[in-house]
């Protein structure tokens, strides 16, 4: 028998305990068949690749990024590196230029907090934009600017900008007309006017998010919420996903997960309770290695630079403000066990410790009631984890999604907010791997920048941008925080037998670098570079750097590429 492919002369860390370093990996069928096999099994390999001293790690597996929202961000304006408000005006008359005269300018990647603060102003939008309306998405996702011409579609749309939102705001300026800023849901305004976007260009979105990925060593990616709620782009979201696998253009796996909003009451059996899921009953788990149904997304608070993250204590300099709750608490619990007894597994946002005390008891009273769905429950972000939580986490089960990059992008913004003592508790790293909770590794990108080498060094290094330690006791090594980038996101996603180490049976997903990322100063992880990236086992980046050799060009190098094999039907 004929194996694959063998890698050799690599410096190979595995994530495997029982082998933790090797030089050579036999891969056959996209899976991992022996690490370091000796010159019998070796000699087998049909072709070989020499990785000249290369480092390699598993695939990095993000376990929260917004795919579809980051790729759509790439077809979009983008404002993400602006440094001023002209820019702004510059890159929003640039992109209107290209456009015809009733399109709308789309921009995305604003974050006022990059501007002091500053906001775009509307009547030079429509300046800029030459009477055309004009949509900035800001990169918090909480929040979006409109132009005057913008405001007055919705207007003739019959929408009344000037009715008050639920959970959200039409943020109005001195002059009594509204700035063009929307807050939370009064960003359904004007996502009520455009989307549902086409499948065509959510497909082209995932093939250009899934590409960039593959170039930042990333294989596996969660999609945090899709086919609902303010965060979804199109109710058949999940059939643009399937469209794009089959035509080829999902680069990495993916576990998207359903926007609560996207699930319904469904009606069974006399005897089977009234649940609420997707029409026939598909649930979480369902798919393959490439693509497969993840959680329930549920959000049950804001965002913490918003103070709008639902906290026990007031924020510091907010009297009386401890954000919210995004519906009503018993309504979130009824939904999120509805959601749970027709076998969703929850991942429920909770940012601030209030919300998160809700969505401790809500997933372990679902637990306790129904059992362990196909996949574990989870708390994305984490914004504020009080000790005596962090106890319950660990004693329930749940994973805990903390996102270390916004301490270098938006640590001292948060840190203002949160005062010192709430500070050593939020985002935690340290005290979850010390109590046994698993620590996945995972960005929110487009939110936060969302290459894994990157937020590796914030997970060691945790340092704000005016260059404070932020909870210094929950820094992490290097090692650990490629173990929450591997194997901490295999378990976080239910993959653990599959994912995350190179041991004889897992996916051949992997990635090649010019140096070992745990052994360099910590300031130096993020500067690694990664050089190729396989996923089972197809080299799909940088396969010039790494070309596979067939095995006989290595052993009687004048034997000449064999011939494609011919069919009939190609004959
Ligand atoms: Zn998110």
């Amino acid at each position: 028998m004929l194996v694959d492919l063998l890698i050799r002369n690599a410096h190979i860390l595995t994530q495997d305990p029982s082998r933790p370093v090797a030089e050579s990996l036999l891969i056959h069928d996209g899976k991992i068949l022996a690490v370091d096999p000796d010159a019998g099994a070796a000699a087998l390999a049909a072709r070989t690749i020499d990785a000249a001293g290369a480092t390699i790690v598993p695939g990095f597996n993000d376990v929260h990024a917004h795919t579809v929202w980051f790729g759509l961000g790439l077809m979009e304006a983008g404002l993400g590196s602006v440094g001023s408000l002209d820019e702004v005006y510059d890159v929003i008359g640039k992109a209107a230029a290209s456009l015809g005269p009733k399109e709308w300018v789309i921009a995305s990647g604003f974050s006022p907090l990059l501007l002091d603060g500053g906001q775009p102003d509307r009547d030079l939008l429509d300046a800029a934009a030459g009477g055309r309306p004009v949509w900035i998405k800001h990169s918090s996702g909480h929040a979006c600017t409109l132009n005057g011409v913008a405001l007055a579609l919705i207007e003739a749309a019959g929408a009344d900008i000037h009715a008050g939102v639920d959970g959200g705001a039409v943020v109005m300026g001195p002059d009594g007309r509204p700035t063009g800023l929307l807050e939370e849901n009064a960003m359904r305004l004007v996502q009520d006017l455009l989307l549902p976007y086409p499948l065509e260009a959510i497909e082209r979105a995932l093939d250009l998010a899934t590409t960039h990925y593959l170039s930042e060593g990333i294989t596996s990616v969660t999609d945090a919420g899709i086919a609902g709620g303010w965060i979804g782009h199109s109710p058949q979201e999940f059939a643009a996903y399937q469209n794009a696998k089959d035509k080829g253009l999902l680069s990495v796996r993916m576990q998207p997960m359903i926007v609560l909003d996207a699930l319904r009451p469904l009606q069974g059996h006399a005897s089977d309770a009234v649940t609420s899921g997707l029409d026939t009953g598909i649930r979480t788990g369902l798919g393959d290695d490439w693509l497969r149904l993840g959680p329930v997304k549920i959000f049950s608070d804001g965002s913490l630079l918003g103070s709008t993250a639902y906290v026990t204590e007031e924020y510091i300099g907010c009297t009386h403000n401890h954000g919210y709750l995004q519906m009503d608490a018993e309504k979130l619990r009824d939904a999120a066990l509805r959601a749970y007894s027709s076998g969703w597994a929850v991942a429920m946002h909770a940012i601030g410790d209030h919300a998160i005390d809700h969505a401790i008891d809500i997933l372990t009273e679902a637990q306790e009631t129904f059992g362990l769905n196909a996949l574990p429950n989870r708390i994305e972000h984490g914004g504020v984890v009080r000790p005596d939580q962090l106890d319950r986490i660990a004693e329930a089960g749940i994973i805990l999604v903390p996102q270390p990059h916004f301490i270098t992008e938006f640590g001292d913004g948060m840190a203002r907010l949160l005062g010192p003592k709430r500070t050593l508790w939020s985002y935690p790293g340290k005290s979850l791997l010390n109590k046994g909770v698993i620590l996945p590794g995972s960005s929110d990108r487009p939110v936060s920048n969302g290459r894994p080498l990157d937020v590796m060094q914030s997970f060691v290094e945790r340092l704000t941008p005016s260059g404070e330690i932020y909870g210094p006791a929950e820094r992490i090594t290097a090692a650990e925080a490629l173990a929450a980038y591997t194997t901490g996101s295999a378990a976080a996603t239910g993959t653990q037998d599959i994912k995350g180490r190179l041991s004889p049976g897992y996916l051949a997903d992997l990635v090649f670098l010019n140096q070992d990322p745990t052994t360099v100063e910590s300031s130096a992880i993020g500067a690694t570079r990664v050089l190729a990236t396989m996923v089972g086992g197809d080299i799909r980046y940088g396969a010039d750097k790494f070309p596979p050799r067939l095995r006989t060009e290595e052993l009687e190098p004048a034997l000449p590429l064999q011939p494609a094999p011919t069919t009939k039907d190609s004959a």
